[in-house]
């Protein structure tokens, strides 16, 4: 590690918390409660597959770089111009590349605590120098979330980057269109605001509101998406960012020449033509983290507020010894010591037989 360049010296590798191959194997994918990694239970679009299966005769062929027809497809869904569109490996490539773009040695990258892990991470190994911002406290209304005053506070003259995301992983809070509107209009305009929308399509609340309506009032802001969760598609690696056209068009320097693959481009833009699985797969999840949000609540657990597919859930005493009883019994959650959050487990929303699995197995382990 000593030969590492500085930023990278103090990182760790990703650590899934459980080695899930070894864990189908032992319980047989069909008895396995995997609530860990915040996918989506219902899958992608039917259309999504077909367009996979439809590439198999191309396979010897590199995909189109510059991922024309997905992008054309985005620009139509978000109203915004191709040249305001990048894709990447999932949104995790573009964050990290937003740093390593826009940040260096001597340089700031402000974000939130208990704000996405990747944020960190993109920050030491662009080596630049990270200031974090209290959250909201445990009591507030939004226990936990993004405190925006104290992100603009953390704000100083070597401030490149500033990381938010909405609705915020692990935490599963958000803030509203009032919130962020003030915000970025006391940002610098020469800071870019990187808002992470990753579970954005997922947001029912009211005074929920996506940055993209505010591109055009804010050039330096960046709109980063994902197909990994609401469209069911975690397994093929694609997100997107929208942005300033002068910016994406630094961003594709550094981008690796063929970054997402032949079959997930044709995947996503069928996934993107089937609005109707999009709502339907949200709108189960807007039921069953209703449901399952009571029924921990009725088991006298701490459930923070979310507008994601997962809920942060406080056990009131150190959660390790439950996550591993659980775990023993084949229900795999997300351990939140490493966040910080050591009393707390997030729990991903399942389909209803899985979070009635959950809830026995739960029920087991608590009695
Ligand atoms: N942002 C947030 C807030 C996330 O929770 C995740 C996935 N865990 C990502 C980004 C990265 O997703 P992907 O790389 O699959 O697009």
């Amino acid at each position: 590690a000593a030969r590492a360049n500085p930023g990278i010296r103090g990182l760790k590798a990703y650590d899934p918390g459980h080695d899930l191959v070894a864990f189908r194997r032992r319980f047989g994918e069909g008895t396995l409660v995997e609530l860990g990694s915040n996918e989506n239970p219902y899958g992608p679009s039917a259309d999504a597959r077909a367009a996979i299966l439809d590439q198999l005769h191309a396979l010897h062929r590199y995909p189109d770089p510059l991922g024309g027809d997905l992008k054309r497809a985005l620009a139509a869904v978000h109203g915004v111009a191709v040249e305001r569109l990048m894709l990447g490996n999932g949104s995790h490539e573009l964050l990290m590349q937003l740093a390593q773009v826009f940040a260096g040695p001597g340089q700031e990258v402000v974000f939130p605590r208990h704000g996405f892990a990747v944020f960190a991470l993109a920050t030491q190994a662009a080596g630049a120098t990270m200031r974090v911002a209290a959250p909201l406290p445990r009591d507030a209304a939004m226990p936990l979330g993004h405190d925006l005053e104290a992100v603009l506070a953390a704000i100083t003259p070597a401030t490149r980057l500033v990381y938010l995301a909405n609705p915020n992983n692990p935490t599963g809070t958000w803030f509203g269109r009032q919130a962020l509107a003030g915000f970025l209009a006391r940002v610098p305009g020469e800071v870019i605001v990187v808002v992470d929308e990753a579970y954005a399509e997922m947001a029912d609340a009211p005074d929920y509101a996506s940055a993209l309506d505010m591109l055009d009032a804010h050039p330096n802001v960046v709109v980063t998406r994902t197909f990994s969760k609401a469209y069911g598609l975690a397994g093929l690696r694609v997100g997107y960012l929208v942005a300033a056209p002068g910016l994406v068009a630094v961003m594709e320097r550094l981008r690796e020449s063929f970054n997402v693959n032949g079959p997930a481009l044709a995947a996503c833009e069928a996934a993107l033509g089937d609005t109707a699985h999009l709502r339907w797969a949200c709108e189960r999840n807007a039921e069953q983290r209703a449901s399952l949000a009571a029924a921990l609540q009725a088991r006298g657990l701490e459930v923070f507020p979310s507008q994601t597919n997962f809920l942060l859930v406080g056990f009131g005493r150190d959660a390790a010894q439950f996550e591993a009883a659980l775990a023993g019994r084949g229900v795999v959650l997300r351990p939140m010591g490493g966040y910080g959050l050591p009393d707390c487990l997030r729990i991903s929303v399942g389909n209803a037989d899985e979070n009635r699995r959950l809830l026995a197995v739960l029920d087991e382990v608590l009695a």
